[in-house]
């Protein structure tokens, strides 16, 4: 995959978008579900989104973290810097979709977002679940997920809804920078989760 225009569809021209920061309204709206009539004209957005995600160095982006407010999220981990733990992920696109949880079992997650600068936090998650979605052409998908996947794509719908990671951050001592993450808490917590 060394080159990414081939996996962006078209020979549309990939922006950038600027990423809303946490402050900003949009991000507390629920974006709306797109019906499949709609697809056509928002492939464009699509691939600008996973040029924003990709040059940010994101696991996961919301449309309304690009200021935009259809039920649309992509996600991709292929060795990511800012995430060097989480296991890789395929390129994925999902419009309107719909999260249950497969079983209670939850993983406390230490989270960032590209909306939220800096701050990272701990929360749980459901540790497995399974998505219906429309991919980027219309088709109807359903997949499941666990683990760090499983967190990110939760993360991602809560975008959708307009929550963000830190409303749920039950103990605000675990806020934490990036950087102190790094030095006090990445290893400890890797292994109370039981990744290398
Ligand atoms: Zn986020």
């Amino acid at each position: 995959m060394s080159d990414r225009s081939q996996d962006a569809g078209q020979d549309a021209p990939r922006r950038t978008l600027p990423i809303l920061q946490v402050g900003d309204p949009v991000l507390r709206e629920r974006a709306r579900e797109v019906s499949p009539e709609e697809l056509p004209e928002l492939q464009g957005l699509i691939d600008d989104m996973i040029a924003t995600m990709r040059e940010a160095g994101g696991a996961g982006l919301a449309a309304n973290q690009v200021g935009d407010l259809h039920r649309i999220l992509v996600a991709e981990v292929d060795g990511n810097p800012r995430y060097p733990y989480k296991p890789p992920l395929p390129l994925t696109v999902m419009v309107n979709p719909v999260l249950e949880p497969v079983g209670d079992a939850t993983l406390p997650i230490i989270e960032g977002c590209l909306s939220v600068p800096e701050l990272r936090g701990e929360l749980a998650r459901f540790a497995a679940i399974r998505v219906r979605y429309l991919d980027r052409d219309g088709t109807p998908r359903e997949q499941a997920f666990e683990g760090l996947s499983a967190g990110t794509f939760q993360h991602e719908v809560d975008h959708l809804d307009g929550i963000l990671f830190l409303d749920r951050v039950k103990d605000p001592r675990t806020f934490m920078t990036w950087e102190e993450f790094d030095r006090h808490h990445r290893d400890a917590w890797l292994e109370r989760i039981g990744l290398p």
